[in-house]
This record gives C-alpha cells, sequence and structure tokens, in this order.
C-alpha cells in the first residue's frame, strides 16, 4: 500500500488543485490531506482521523455520506450501460426519470430541464439560452446581465463574470463587458445603520432601478441571483427583497435566473429556494443537491415561456448547437434518481428545516453575546456567524489577520469542518440534512471552543 508520504510526494509533484495556494501548496506549506472514507457527516482521512464535515463537502453532500442505495444505483448503471450520449433525442432511463422528477418538483411554469455535469457549466447555458432567446424574439440589443456583488455563479469565462467577488476575477482578464453589479442584499453591512429592512430593500431597489435606467432596459437581458447569498457569506435576503425585485424585472421584461445550485433540492427547507421566496424564475440552475455529489451533475430548468421560444427558434434554425459529450450522463442520473428517492424517504429536507433551526438557536445562546460576534444568520440547514473587531460599530478585522480562517484551523483541532468564507470574517455551515440534534451541539460546542482560543 503507498504511504502518506508517497502519496503526499506525489500530490505536491503533479497534482493542480482548485481553489488553493499553488506555491504554497507545491513547497508543502499547506496540508496535504488524504480523504479515505466517509459515512453520515463523518469523513475519515488515511490517518484514521475523522471529522465532522459540517460543510458537507462543498455544501453539495445533502444526503449525507456513504449511501449504499446510490451507491448501488451508480454501480447498476455502470454494469448496464455506462454511457450512451443524449444527442439528436437519445436518452436512458435513468435520465428521462430523473428529467421527470426534477420537473415534478420544480415550481409549475416550469418545462423542461437541459442536463449538464457543474453548477458552472449551467450557467454559462443558462446565459447562452437566453442570449439565444432575444435573438430569436428579434431584440440583438438585450444582452446584458445583472448580477450581485457577492454571487457567486461559478468560475467559467462568463460566469466568473457573472461572479461578484474579487478573488475569483482578479488577474483573469474575464470578459466582462456585458455583465453588470448591483447591491447585494446584505442588510448587516448597511452603511446606515439606523436604516430599517424595509428601508434598506427601498434602497436595493432604488439602485437596480438606477442601474437600468443608465443602461438602458432594452439592453439588459436578464437578472442573476441566489435566493441565499452562498459564497459571498451565507445572506438570507431582507424580508420582501424577492417581491420588489421580481416586480422590477417584470416591468422592464428582464429573465430571472434563479441559481440554486445550493438551495435547490432542500437547503432552505424547501424543496426550492424561489418556492421559499416567492420568486417566479425563467431558468432555475441546479447542481450539487441533485445528486447529493455521488455523480458530477447540474441542470438548467427551462420556464415555458422561454421553452416556447426555444422551440421557435429551432424550427427556423435548425437543431440547438450547444450540447456536452457528458450532458445527461447515465450514471450522474441514475445517482439523481436514487438521490431525490431517498431526500423524499427519509423526509430530510424537513430535518434540514427543524435541525437547521435547532442549530441556529443552538449557536445563537453559545455565542449570540460574544463580543465579537456580529450577526448569527442562515436558514435552513444554513449558518453564517460573522465575526467583527467591534460589535457596535461592525469594524471588521484587519485582513491580514486572518480572522475567518484562523477560526476555521481552530475548528479543525477540535475534530469539526467549517468553512472560512472567501469574503470576510465568516465562518460558514451547511451540514448534511441527516445533521442529528447531537451532532449540531457539537459542532456548536466545538466553535464556541474554537472562538475561545482563537479570539
Ligand atoms: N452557483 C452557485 C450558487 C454556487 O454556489 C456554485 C458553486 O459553489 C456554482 C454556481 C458553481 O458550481 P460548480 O462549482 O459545480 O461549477
Amino acid at each position: 500500500m503507498l504511504t502518506n508520504d508517497q502519496l503526499s510526494k506525489w500530490d505536491r509533484e503533479n497534482f493542480f488543485h482548485p481553489s488553493t495556494h499553488l506555491a504554497q501548496h507545491a513547497r508543502g506549506e499547506t496540508p496535504s490531506r488524504v480523504i479515505k472514507t466517509a459515512h453520515g457527516v463523518h469523513i475519515t482521512d488515511r490517518d484514521g482521523t475523522e471529522l465532522l464535515d459540517a460543510f458537507a463537502g462543498l455544501y453539495c453532500v445533502n444526503v449525507g455520506y456513504g449511501r449504499q442505495e446510490i451507491a448501488e444505483a451508480i454501480a447498476d448503471q455502470a454494469r448496464e450501460l455506462a454511457y450512451y450520449h443524449a444527442y439528436v433525442g437519445h436518452g436512458t432511463e435513468a435520465s428521462i426519470t430523473l428529467a421527470k422528477m426534477v420537473l415534478d418538483r420544480a415550481p409549475d411554469h416550469m418545462s423542461k430541464v437541459y442536463f449538464g455535469l457543474s453548477g458552472s457549466d449551467a450557467n454559462e447555458t443558462n446565459i447562452k439560452l437566453i442570449w439565444y432567446y432575444n435573438n430569436i424574439l428579434g431584440r440583438p440589443e438585450k444582452k446584458k446581465i445583472i448580477s450581485r456583488w457577492r454571487g457567486y455563479h461559478g468560475s467559467g469565462l462568463m460566469t466568473g463574470s457573472l461572479t461578484g467577488l474579487e478573488a475569483f476575477q482578479k488577474k483573469f482578464d474575464l470578459p466582462l463587458d456585458r455583465v453588470i453589479h448591483t447591491e447585494a442584499p446584505y442588510y448587516y453591512r448597511r452603511e446606515d445603520l439606523e436604516m430599517s429592512e424595509e428601508a434598506f430593500v427601498a434602497e436595493c431597489v432604488a439602485k437596480l432601478e438606477a442601474l437600468i435606467e443608465r443602461e438602458g432596459a432594452d439592453t439588459i437581458a436578464a437578472f442573476i441571483g441566489e435566493p441565499v447569498l452562498g459564497t459571498g457569506g451565507i445572506v438570507p435576503p431582507p424580508a420582501g427583497y424577492w417581491e420588489a425585485i421580481q416586480n422590477v424585472l417584470n416591468k422592464h421584461d428582464i429573465l430571472l435566473v434563479a441559481d440554486e445550485v445550493v438551495t435547490g433540492f432542500g437547503r432552505l427547507g424547501s424543496m426550492f429556494g424561489s418556492e421559499h421566496y416567492g420568486m417566479k424564475p425563467d431558468l432555475i440552475t441546479i447542481a450539487k443537491g441533485l445528486t447529493s455529489a455521488y455523480a458530477p451533475l447540474s441542470g438548467s430548468i427551462v420556464s415555458d415561456k422561454m421553452w416556447k421560444v426555444l422551440e421557435q427558434g429551432t424550427d427556423e434554425n435548425g437543431p440547438i448547437g450547444h450540447g456536452w459529450t457528458y450532458s445527461a450522463h447515465p450514471i450522474g442520473a441514475a445517482a439523481g434518481v436514487a438521490n431525490l428517492k431517498l431526500l423524499d424517504e427519509l423526509n430530510l429536507i424537513e430535518n434540514a428545516s427543524s435541525v437547521g433551526a435547532y442549530f441556529r438557536a443552538g449557536m445563537r445562546d453559545a455565542l449570540g453575546e460574544h463580543v465579537n460576534v456580529g450577526e448569527i444568520r442562515g436558514e435552513g440547514m444554513l449558518c453564517a456567524v460573522e465575526f467583527v473587531k467591534d460589535r457596535d460599530s461592525r469594524t471588521f478585522f484587519d485582513p491580514e489577520d486572518k480572522v475567518g480562517y484562523a477560526l476555521a484551523a481552530a475548528l479543525l483541532n477540535e475534530g469539526v469542518i467549517g468553512r472560512a468564507m472567501p469574503q470576510g470574517d465568516i465562518l460558514g455551515f451547511a451540514p448534511p440534512f441527516c445533521l442529528t440534534k447531537e451532532e449540531a451541539d457539537k459542532v456548536i460546542g466545538a466553535t464556541a471552543t474554537a472562538v475561545m482560543s482563537v479570539l
């Protein structure tokens, strides 16, 4: 058997890791942790160290690790038919069944689902469909996409441009010219601390209206947003936000893309964030929770309104020139079918809602009064603890201190994985939906210990 030292050496010599400080990793200054097994909410590395994964990988292993039902569905599919493409009307039992299951769960006005492989490629598909749609409707000028500061929509060319986080754009020369950004609904970080939530929403709307006015509604095709900002800090919207935004978009004939890569299939305690907040999207992006990451699969769910125009487009222009070799891959689709069945059978979305609320309440009891805790927020099985130097003025810590990273490292010492969110000193939690109250207590206790040791 390979030794850990051997693996670590090969890792540093050969493996280009995503979202990693490449130089530090190559020099051996960052850990090279090799994960071996996982079960429920726990992962275990090759040394036998067990960690409670309170971020479900990258908020994706929603049904928990080690589900044999999904593993068997994948194995059966691989044995029977590992691959066939989905071009020119081909399908498999798994891909057709999954499409039906997705549409049965999606809001009523949605019509079809296109399957890709990642959240990033699903959003790339969405943008192409939006541009195609407006070309078919004879509106070639209506092409710009509005996204929000702090939004995360992937790290492809277009999706990296939509992402409103500097770390994902710096030095990449992304083609930002068709992308415009607007205010994030981040009430805690409002400039005027006296401002009510209602007034803050009105301000977000006014800024959006001003942007549309400045750019011209006839140049703007769509608005993309996560129902709850995820990577940008786990920020649920203030009350009434989505309703108010939807009204502005309707008025200017601007499409809405709900990026539900994190929120889709139960993370907020509802099947979709769109229904949770009363959004009426024209496209819904799905990925992570579709298969709970047992296999890579994503999707773009298309509304009736857009679908009619796409059909018209192919009548006029021939088959749609868009597709990947692995679109609707049978193994991903089989994983998706088994995963969605498990979500239902084990009532995991209800658990996400009830244990998620218990988890946040416990976190508030443990840390809500701490001098450096600014806000504890979340929705469903999502929780963020935002740390500040001073509670009253909400002053940030010096970025050089990397307080968020120090806290995540201290938490790891306690045997729990949380995520230092890439923007600000925020610890994020997004455990698998099967988290029990006892496990939630363990995460809360470990977080409190980590905070006491760092701050
Ligand atoms: N959209 C959102 C909201 C995400 O959180 C992510 C990834 O975290 C993506 C898109 C990109 O998904 P992927 O990493 O699968 O490309």
